[in-house]
């Protein structure tokens, strides 16, 4: 008889985890349920920005409902597990229903956080309205609704996600303001010359930054009409948007029993101290670590699909190396590693082309990557992520790795790799072009290039162009 495999949540983690568990034939094993707080099927939580820009939900959908019915998968959507019974293995649903399973999985993600700032909530307790935050298709239905042309909006934040929110307000034609409350925009990720170039590049986007601005209240009596600044200065605004980071989403574990830090704690299995239950993704705490970005995700449901099929008892994961490409508001950015040296001995090359909005540096230690940074033009992302990853010495000449786009990177077989979401090489892509993928969409939909951050759709493009037949 099948065993049956829950999943709560239903976001990017899960998608892969489900992806991860078809290609090892897990429906053999398992009755697989995902439930969903949200009421669509797996979107791309990265392209957030296109629906807030206008874009239709389908831009970014990454599983029709079609697609769990035909793997034998079943999808309740709408449906948030309000607690888990592992003694009984039971699961209660906010409708009230137990329901009972072999294995679960947490794959809750996380919330945005909302710093405590004075006015944000009305009498009655709600946010006030013109509050938001970035996180879901909902929220960003609900600003778009709210929004009228020409309206001014704050945007509290400017790490990744607040200037990808700053950029799509900005492109639907609203006057936007992006408070930080650092001297550095990205700070987790550029130092300070990376900082003011990717400021300069958003200022002539037209929208207004203001560095070390920490907001204390948002303004107005029944709606948002601005906000105070702890200066004392007055910003109106009659949307704020808060992105002020993320927080493990771990009531559900807690209600559980089931054991939780920061994000709910897991071993080198991905499973918690529960028998039966196990978490991945954004909810995840591996070794005192959350991750906020994809492609450690990528890696963790990897190894949680081989434990739950069997298929590589002796999966395990340590830990992953974070990097981040992609582009902040239109402007392309890589990064991983240390953001500034730390001992005498590590050498740091910058190279700064300032009329042409490229910065890109190097941090160097014991011969090896420790740390780098591109702003403006990341061509050189590919090969740089490589040596970090594989913690690669680096040629006796260092700026040859930002010399040669792509130079190194990837086999002869597999060509420079493009899409580093998915490892995906220009090989592959050409061979898919000259198969009869004519745009972008096909493209990805055969080799799923350009399905995690987005960053490389522009490649993506032009190698359509390159590799496309003559007439
Ligand atoms: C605008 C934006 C841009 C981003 N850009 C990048 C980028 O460029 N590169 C990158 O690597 N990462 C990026 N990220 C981060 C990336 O999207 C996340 O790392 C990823 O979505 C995390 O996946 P997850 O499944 O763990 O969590 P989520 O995608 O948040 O999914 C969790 C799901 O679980 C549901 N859920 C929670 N509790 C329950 C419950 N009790 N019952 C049922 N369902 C529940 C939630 O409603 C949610 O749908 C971005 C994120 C945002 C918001």
């Amino acid at each position: 008889m099948k065993k049956r495999l829950a999943v709560i949540g239903n976001g990017m983690a899960a998608g892969r985890l489900l992806d991860e568990l078809t290609r090892r034939n897990a429906n053999l094993t398992y009755d697989v349920t995902v439930y969903g707080v949200e009421k669509h099927a797996a979107y791309n939580r990265i392209q957030l920005g296109r629906v807030l820009n206008g874009a239709g939900v389908d831009s970014i959908t990454l599983k029709e409902p079609s697609w769990y019915a035909n793997h034998g998968i079943l999808l309740e959507a709408g449906v948030r597990v309000r607690q888990v019974n592992p003694v009984g293995r039971t699961l209660t649903t906010c409708d009230n229903r137990t329901l009972p399973y072999d294995a679960a999985v947490f794959a809750t993600g996380s919330a945005a956080v909302v710093p405590p700032v004075g006015g944000l909530a009305l009498a009655d307790g709600t946010r006030k309205p013109g509050a938001f935050v970035f996180r879901t298709i909902t929220d960003c239905e609900a600003i778009r609704d709210y929004a009228h042309p020409a309206a001014s909006v704050v945007v509290v934040g400017a790490g990744i996600l607040g200037l990808e929110a700053a950029k799509s307000l900005c492109d639907l034609g609203l006057y936007v303001t992006v408070l930080h409350n650092g001297p550095t925009l990205m700070n987790a990720q550029l130092d300070r010359h990376g900082g003011a170039m990717l400021r300069r590049a958003i200022e002539k986007m037209g929208i207004y930054v203001r560095t070390e601005a920490r907001v204390a209240e948002v303004l107005g009596e029944s709606r948002t009409e601005g906000v105070r600044l702890e200066s004392g200065e007055s910003i109106p605004a009659e949307i704020v948007v808060f992105s002020c980071g993320i927080v493990p989403r771990t009531e559900t574990a807690k209600a559980s029993g089931v054991a939780v830090n920061r994000g709910i704690v897991v071993n080198d299995r991905l499973s918690t101290a529960t028998p039966g239950v196990y978490a991945v993704g954004e909810c995840a705490e591996h070794d005192g670590k959350c991750y906020g970005l994809v492609e450690p995700i990528w890696e963790q449901c990897a190894v949680l699909a081989d434990v739950l099929t069997g298929a590589n008892p002796r999966a395990r994961y340590f830990g992953s190396k974070v990097y981040t490409r992609l582009k902040v508001a239109g402007v392309e950015v890589a990064s991983m590693g240390l953001v500034e040296s730390e001992r005498d001995t590590d050498e740091v090359i910058q190279v700064i082309e300032d009329r042409q909005g490229i910065y890109r540096k190097l941090i160097v230690r014991d011969g090896k990557l420790a740390g780098a940074m591109l702003v403006g033009n990341t061509e050189a992302a590919p090969t740089l992520i490589r040596l970090y990853d594989r913690d690669e010495p680096l040629p006796p000449n260092r700026l040859d790795v930002l010399a040669s786009p792509g130079g190194g990177v990837g086999t002869l077989a597999t060509g420079p790799e493009i899409c580093n979401c998915h490892h995906v090489g220009e090989n592959a892509l050409a061979e898919a072009i000259r198969g009869g993928a004519t745009t972008v969409t096909e493209l990805s939909r055969c080799t799923k290039a350009g399905t995690g951050c987005g960053s490389c759709r522009g490649a993506l493009a032009s190698l359509i162009s390159k590799h496309a037949p003559s007439a």
